[in-house]
C-alpha cells in the first residue's frame, strides 16, 4: 500500500449519553475512490466532520496527507475539499458569484478563479444557471455547486457526505464523471453513503461502519468476501441479515381496518 490519505486513531465522540463514534481506527490509502458505508446513525457524518476539522473529537487523532487536522488545521484545509451534509451555501449569491468568492477565499488569483469556475460550471452542466441565485437551485444543482466549490482549489483529498442524496440520475451521472476523472489523476475521494449499489459501482476501497465503529475495511473484493454483493456482505456485517421486516405487522394489508 502506498501513502495514506487519512490516518485516524482512537477517535471518539459522544453527544450526552449517545456514543456517536466509539473508537475508530482507520487508514485510507491515497489515490483511491473510497466509500464509507453504514446504516443511518452509524456515525459516518460525525466521523467525516471530525476528519475534516469541522467537529472536535473527544479523543483520538486524525492525520490527513500527513498533517494533524487539529494541530495543523490551516495546512490540512488547504489540501482538502469538503461537501458537507446539509450543505449550507450563500443563498443570495449566484452560482458563478459563489465560485468567485470561494476561489478568492482560497487565495487563487482572480483570472484563474474565473477560468476554473467556467470549466467546472460547464462540466457540471450549470452554465445555463450560473447567474441564478443559489436559493433558487434544485437539490441536484446545489450539490453540483457545492462540489464545484470543493474542487476549485484542486484539493488532494475530497470528502463528500452523501453526495448523491436527493440527486436525479442525470446529475448523479455528471457528478460521477467528474469524480472519476478527479481520482484518475491520483487524487483521493472519500464519500459516505448508505446506498450499497452506488458504493459497489464507484469505489475501489470500502470502510463499513455500524454503531460508531468500523466493522470492515479493505478493497471492495476483500470486504465483499464470499458474498454475492456488497449489500449482502454489509447486512451480514451489521447483523441485520436474518431480520424479518414484516414480522409484527399482521394488521398491514388485506383491506381490514
Ligand atoms: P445518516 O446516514 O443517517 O446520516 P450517520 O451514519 O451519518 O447517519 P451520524 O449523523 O454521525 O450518523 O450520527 C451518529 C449518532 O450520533 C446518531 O445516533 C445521532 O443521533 C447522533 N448524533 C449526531 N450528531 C448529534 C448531535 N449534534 N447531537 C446529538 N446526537 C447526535
Amino acid at each position: 500500500m502506498g501513502d495514506s490519505a487519512v490516518r485516524v486513531q482512537g477517535l471518539w465522540k459522544r453527544f450526552g449519553e449517545q456514543v456517536a463514534v466509539g473508537g475508530v481506527d482507520l487508514e485510507l490509502p491515497a489515490g483511491k475512490f473510497i466509500g464509507l458505508v453504514g446504516p443511518n446513525g452509524a456515525g459516518k457524518t460525525t466521523t467525516l466532520s471530525m476528519v475534516t476539522g469541522l467537529l472536535r473529537p473527544d479523543r483520538g487523532t486524525v492525520e490527513v496527507v500527513g498533517h494533524d487536522v487539529w494541530r495543523d488545521p490551516a495546512e490540512v484545509k488547504a489540501r482538502i475539499g469538503v461537501l458537507p451534509e446539509g450543505l449550507r451555501l450563500f443563498e443570495r449569491l449566484s452560482g458563478r458569484e459563489l465560485l468567485g468568492y470561494t476561489g478568492r477565499l482560497r487565495g487563487l488569483p482572480g483570472d484563474e478563479v474565473d477560468r476554473r469556475a467556467t470549466q467546472l460550471l460547464d462540466v457540471l452542466d450549470l452554465t445555463g444557471a450560473q447567474h441564478k441565485l443559489v436559493v433558487d437551485y434544485s437539490t441536484g444543482m446545489r450539490k453540483k455547486t457545492g462540489l464545484a466549490a470543493a474542487l476549485l482549489h484542486n484539493p488532494e483529498v475530497l470528502f463528500l457526505d452523501e453526495p448523491f442524496e436527493g440527486v436525479d440520475p442525470v446529475s448523479a451521472q455528471t457528478i460521477r464523471g467528474v469524480l472519476e476523472r478527479y481520482t484518475a489523476s491520483g487524487a483521493t475521494v472519500v464519500f459516505s453513503s448508505h446506498v450499497m449499489e452506488l458504493v459497489e459501482s464507484l469505489c475501489d476501497w470500502v470502510a463499513v461502519m455500524a454503531a460508531g465503529r468500523i466493522r470492515a475495511t479493505g478493497t471492495l473484493a476483500e470486504v465483499r468476501g464470499g458474498a454475492a454483493s456488497l449489500q449482502e456482505a454489509f447486512l451480514e456485517l451489521v447483523g441485520a441479515g436474518g431480520r424479518d421486516a414484516g414480522s409484527g405487522l399482521d394488521w398491514l394489508g388485506g383491506g381490514s381496518r
